[in-house]
């Protein structure tokens, strides 16, 4: 099923907030390698420290905060069809909310894009519908 540039654009600002979600987790991921090289195991942290995690919703302008554990949010990101989103910051056309909690919903893409950095590659296009 085709999208509408809109959705496409919308879909892309979330995986560009997610990237920076990550980016966090990865970097907390390397000091933690670094400080058992140098045998400061008992620096490295605790998986379940809370982290403010920027809001994956489709708003390019949206910067709310989700106060979420670390251990969670890796497990929600196991999927690549979904991201965190605050409460009511789901878009209806493009996502299905999948879990809700006290302070952050879980959405589901209706549709897969390729993540923007992938986006000048050579895609296989579908062509089984025409
Ligand atoms: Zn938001």
């Amino acid at each position: 099923m085709a999208i509408s540039l809109t959705e496409r654009r919308q879909i892309e600002n979330e995986m560009i907030f997610r990237r920076i979600n990550e980016k966090v987790g990865a970097d907390l991921d390397t000091l933690d390698a670094m400080h058992i090289e140098d045998g400061n195991r008992h620096l490295v942290r605790d998986d379940d420290i809370e982290l403010h995690f920027q809001c994956e919703c489709s708003d390019e302008n949206c910067n709310a905060r989700i106060p979420i554990k670390l251990s969670i949010y890796k497990q929600i990101h196991i999927n690549r069809d979904s991201f965190i989103v605050k409460l009511k910051h789901q878009v209806k056309s493009i996502e299905d909310v999948v879990l809700s909690e006290a302070n952050y919903s879980v959405v589901k893409k209706k549709h897969s894009t390729p993540e923007p950095n992938d986006i000048l590659k050579v895609t296989t296009i579908d062509n089984s519908m025409h």
